[in-house]
């Protein structure tokens, strides 16, 4: 299950989507419902990435389960499905995108400038959708790391969304990457003391049967908070009892490689704590990386795709 060896028995399977192709609204993919009363426009993606298919298992789940709003407008959206379309069971890293990282492409100058490729087209597509969103969950999933997370990016009205949806567990408020824009870092879900927010669940390995399991109580517990789904509808996939407050991490780094020969000095599992500053971590280029600070939490380190230019990894505290 490491990600690199072909997908085996016991794995999360991609989904069956083709009936979802057509969307309702105009756009492949796309399923948009109006109450026809007043409310938020409540968004839930899946597939930025097209290896990250639990969020898809959750959204083709509440789409066939018939979960609509009573007030406002739901829209499901399967946003990289030119990169989901090339998944091979074989090869499950492979299809994480096309051209170019999805999630890179979201800043204004981004969506408007000339440039082109299979990511930007559906990005400059989707972006009168999401740009309409009040509240958007963003559903992926990652290569190494169990341990499930919320980003709320650098807002506080999407550190205090994310406390209110309490799952999966920890909050991590973090600036994104140097690589380009997140959907969530749009300033239209940043800027202001308020408007719309958007959260990134990252809702554990790729191919763990949990993940899905994950995507789908987070993504029930965002519609109930929402206000748009009636809490009865979402019974079977919320958890039992009210989630007990999550654990914030607030980024302090992050790490961007720099050279050609990245390589920590052990593996990390994500979320480990390393507990004095000081300590050598990684080497970029044979240049010892430091922990900045006691109790330093290692968030998402990469261990393959680390390369120049892309985030190795987020250095964190537990804040209060
Ligand atoms: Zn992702």
């Amino acid at each position: 299950m490491a990600g690199i060896e072909p997908l085996a028995q016991g794995d999360l399977w991609p989904p069956d989507l083709s009936a979802w192709a057509g969307g309702n609204d105009g756009t492949g993919f796309v399923h948009r419902f109006h109450s026809g009363r007043p409310g938020p426009h409540v968004v839930i993606n899946a597939l930025m990435h097209g290896n990250e298919y639990s969020g898809a298992i959750a959204a083709a789940t509440l789409l066939a389960a018939g979960i609509r709003p009573v007030r406002g407008t739901l829209s499901f959206v399967f946003a990289n499905c030119a990169a989901f379309a090339q998944f091979d069971p074989g090869f499950p890293i492979m299809s994480r995108y096309v051209d170019e990282d999805m999630n890179r492409v979201w800043s204004p100058a981004s969506l408007t400038d000339g440039a082109d490729s299979v990511e930007r087209r559906r990005a400059r597509e989707l972006w009168p959708l999401f740009g309409t969103a009040d509240l958007l969950l963003d559903l992926h999933s990652m290569q190494h790391d169990r341990i499930p997370l919320m980003l709320c990016g650098r807002s506080r009205r999407g550190c205090e969304l994310a406390r209110r949806v309490g799952l999966p567990g920890v909050i991590v408020a973090d600036p994104g990457h140097a690589g380009g824009s997140r959907l969530i870092d749009h300033p239209r879900f940043t800027e202001g003391a308020d408007g719309p927010v958007a959260l990134l669940a990252e809702c554990g390995q790729h191919w763990d049967p949990v993940s899905a399991e994950t995507a789908l109580a987070v993504a029930a517990r965002f519609l109930l908070v929402s206000g748009v789904v009636e809490a009865a509808a979402l019974r079977p996939w919320l958890p039992s009892a009210e989630p007990s407050p999550p654990r914030l991490v607030e980024v302090t780094e992050t790490i961007t490689v720099t050279s050609e020969r990245f390589r920590f000095l052990k593996e990390y599992q994500g979320m480990d704590v390393i507990p004095t500053a000081g300590t050598v971590y990684a080497l970029d280029g044979g240049v010892p990386l430091r922990t900045p600070h006691d109790d330093c939490v290692m968030i998402m380190p990469s261990r393959r795709h680390a390369d120049r230019g892309h985030t190795a990894v987020r250095l964190g505290r537990f804040g209060a």
